[in-house]
């Protein structure tokens, strides 16, 4: 038996945590047509919107390092051949779904959030030594590098004289 519901594991998981976009500042739970598209377009119901935001902040909370009120969410089994499978219907049901078949692979801890504070896009990573810190290290990683350029030097500046920008 075949469950036609979402594919569950990182890629569903990293789509729904964008839903919130912090540099666009926008999220896509806000708006209940658009949310019924994207749930659509990933295979599962949109559910109570309220409960997937809840949800949602909660998850990213956790794939963050950061303590968490994860709201309880009602899974059920479905039988596969000689498998057993978590079955979702909703939005919120399929992340935690996603969080639990990735936690028992031992995987959970490489869904982060870019480290960059103005982007903060969750993003499987993928790399050997699970070491990424961006989304990108194009954008947000040059980002941050001249970044900490910058305050290094305006440090120096301060002790001489004051930047020139
Ligand atoms: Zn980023």
């Amino acid at each position: 038996m075949r469950t036609n519901g979402p594919d569950l594991g990182a890629d569903y998981l990293v789509a729904f945590l964008n839903t919130l976009d912090v540099e666009e500042q926008t999220d896509a739970l806000d708006d209940a047509s658009g949310f019924a598209a994207w749930a659509r377009e990933h295979g599962v119901e949109p559910g109570e919107p309220a409960e997937a935001r809840r949800v949602r902040d909660a998850l990213r909370q956790v794939v963050d390092g950061e303590e968490a009120d994860l709201p309880a969410v009602q899974l059920t089994t479905a039988c596969g051949e000689r498998a057993v499978e978590l079955s979702a219907r909703t939005a919120a049901e399929a992340a935690v779904a996603s969080s639990v078949v990735l936690s028992i692979q031992g995987k959970l801890g490489r869904v982060k959030l870019c480290g960059g504070d103005d982007c903060r896009w969750a993003f499987y990573d993928g790399s050997r030594n699970g070491s990424r810190q961006w989304c990108s290290m194009e954008v947000c990683g040059n980002r941050q590098k001249a970044r900490t350029f910058r305050s290094r030097r305006e440090e120096h500046a301060g002790s001489t004289s004051a930047a020139e920008d």
